[in-house]
């Protein structure tokens, strides 16, 4: 054993359970109540149809050539990226971008875009927390996917937190929020945004317009997860 292991006796990240042989971030419950998004999604936005229509895409027009995510935002995936972004557990990025790398088998429409892009921070709240969570999973996913990770983008409005602001209010909040500093790199490539978590889709519309107008040929999008 590890000396580590004896330390840090190794729990799960979600339920704090002992883990048992083989079992790294979530205990073998935990895992299972993961739910993928693999069918019945719009082939748009990506969000799961009700009644097969889709609710997001009704009175957006989305600037992203196709929007896909690996898993529903519940429990126990919210307690992990909660972790990953408030509480420092970089070993969550690893784990969600293995979980992408396998949604990215499975949906081939991702085969002629090699290039990753992770939604960016501020730079202060970049300071605030020491890493970008979605640059973790970036990295990670092209280091799996054979994929190249770049950093054209910034964010150079430190905007309000989207969580609790209106639809309408969350539109304007980010206008203007992403400049592409590094034009040349992204010029009539394909890129797929990567981020933790799609909500609205609002972030990911917005800096798919700027990548656009900065000469991006095809924007596409996978989030590890989808509220
Ligand atoms: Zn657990
Ligand atoms: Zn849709």
């Amino acid at each position: 054993m590890a000396l580590i292991d004896i330390i840090f006796p190794p729990a799960c990240l979600a339920c704090h359970r002992g883990l048992g042989r083989g079992q790294k971030i979530l205990c073998i419950e935990c895992e299972s109540q993961i739910r993928k998004i693999s069918e019945n999604y719009c082939q748009l936005c990506g969000s799961e149809l009700v009644d097969g229509s889709c609710e997001t895409c009704k009175d957006t027009e989305f600037y992203f050539d196709f929007a896909r995510s690996s898993m529903r935002y519940a429990a126990p995936l919210t307690h992990l990226i909660h972790k990953l972004k408030y509480q420092g557990y970089r070993v969550v990025a690893r784990y969600l971008a293995q979980k992408m790398a396998e949604s990215m088998q499975e949906y081939p429409e991702y085969q002629d875009y090699p290039y990753l892009v992770a939604v960016p921070l501020h730079r202060v709240r970049l300071r605030e927390r020491g890493y970008n969570q979605s640059d973790l999973i970036a990295r990670h996913l092209a280091r799996l996917t054979n994929k190249k990770w770049i950093r054209p983008l910034q964010r150079v409005h430190y905007t309000l937190s989207q969580t609790n602001l209106h639809r309408t209010q969350r539109l304007s909040n980010l206008n203007g929020a992403f400049r592409v500093y590094k034009a040349a790199e992204i010029r009539g490539q394909n890129l797929i945004l990567i981020d933790d978590v799609f909500t609205t889709g609002s972030t990911i519309n917005e800096i798919s317009k700027t990548l656009k107008a900065a000469g991006a040929a095809k924007v596409a999008a996978l989030t590890a997860t989808r509220a």
